[in-house]
């Protein structure tokens, strides 16, 4: 474990170091309240430290008031040191958001023990970042088939045409349905529906170019986000999607499965209104899928917003 000590006094600071790293730990040292402060702010920072309370400068109670102040910080478990022992510079201790105290002079069994548990609360709070990390990205995932799901994707999309409208580019939505996907459930059951599913979303991916972005909006519906594209493109880069999906049956169960889908484009070159211009590219690229399936599926229809 990485251990920021602060302590002003070098024969104490130099005992403390001696301590820990006997106890395996990596200790970073610092001799007064501003280098700590500004070691514990850095975005690598030892999550544990042990602050010497008196210090010229800021003190230990200082530095915890400041660390603690620090927003969007992941907790970092401060021990303060003391020779004050009083109930109520404990009390204040602690109300200035120190975890944990020891009285100088210090009993060294004491300390590692305290140590340890400053070491088992990390240990819970690492264990519940990892979990929050874990269901943020459930949050934008779709579970069947892995690719971003509709909140995602439109984040996604929102992000991009910011992008595009400061760098000057264009960019297009393609809104992918599979044709009588219902007689495919209907027919070989829901499970041959979602390998269907998993497969079709598996070629989209390979197929668009690093930059553009795939997400699964529901159903049998796919958004696919692609920038930087000038409308002469747009059918063409469309269309080699369409064959992907057409030209190739998807084995199942021994058979094989044609499916086709229709797309639905919409160009823009968008402006810095970047979420009204989401929601019309949307709505554009539906109107024009409804179009391709009106118009006999299995096509491309494109539009310039
Ligand atoms: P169209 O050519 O007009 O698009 O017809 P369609 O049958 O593809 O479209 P429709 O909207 O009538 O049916 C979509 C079907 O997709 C209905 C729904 O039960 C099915 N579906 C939606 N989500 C899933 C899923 O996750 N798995 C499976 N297997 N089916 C799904
Ligand atoms: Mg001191
Ligand atoms: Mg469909
Ligand atoms: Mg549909």
């Amino acid at each position: 474990m990485r251990i920021l000590i602060a302590e002003d006094d070098a024969v104490s600071r130099r005992m403390l170091q001696a301590q820990l790293e006997r106890w395996g730990h990596e200790v970073i040292v610092t001799s007064d309240g501003a280098q700590a402060l500004s070691a514990l702010s850095c975005p690598d920072s030892p999550r544990l430290a042990i602050l010497d309370w008196i210090m010229p400068g800021l003190d230990g109670l200082g530095v915890t008031k400041r660390v603690r102040e620090m927003p969007d910080r992941p907790l970092t478990y401060i021990l303060l040191l003391t020779s004050k022992d009083q109930k109520e510079d404990i009390v204040s201790a602690l109300d200035s958001g120190a975890d944990d105290y020891l009285v100088k002079p210090y009993d060294a069994e004491e300390l590692r023990s305290r140590i340890g548990a400053g070491l088992r609360i990390l240990g819970l709070q690492e264990q519940l970042e990892r979990l929050n990390q874990q269901l943020a990205e459930q949050a934008r995932t779709d579970y069947l088939t892995q690719l971003p799901n509709r909140r995602a994707v439109l984040e996604h999309l929102a992000s991009e045409l910011g992008r595009c409208a400061r760098v000057g580019t264009p960019l297009l939505v393609m809104m992918v349905d599979i044709d009588y996907f219902k007689r495919i459930n209907d027919t070989h059951g829901h499970a041959a529906g979602d390998s269907v599913l998993t497969e079709v979303a598996r070629r989209l991916t390979t197929h668009v170019r690093l930059y553009d972005a795939v997400g699964r909006m529901g159903g049998e519906e796919f958004l696919i986000v692609v920038p930087d594209i000038a409308l002469e493109q747009a059918a063409a880069t469309a269309d080699r999607i369409r064959q992907t999906l057409s030209d190739t049956p998807i084995p199942l169960d021994g058979t094989e499965l044609h499916i086709t889908a229709s797309i639905g484009v919409a160009w823009a070159h968008p402006d810095d209104s970047g979420a009204f211009i989401a929601d019309l590219l949307i709505r554009t690229a539906d109107a024009q899928l409804y179009q391709a399936k009106t118009s006999g599926r299995n096509r491309v229809c494109v539009t310039q917003v």
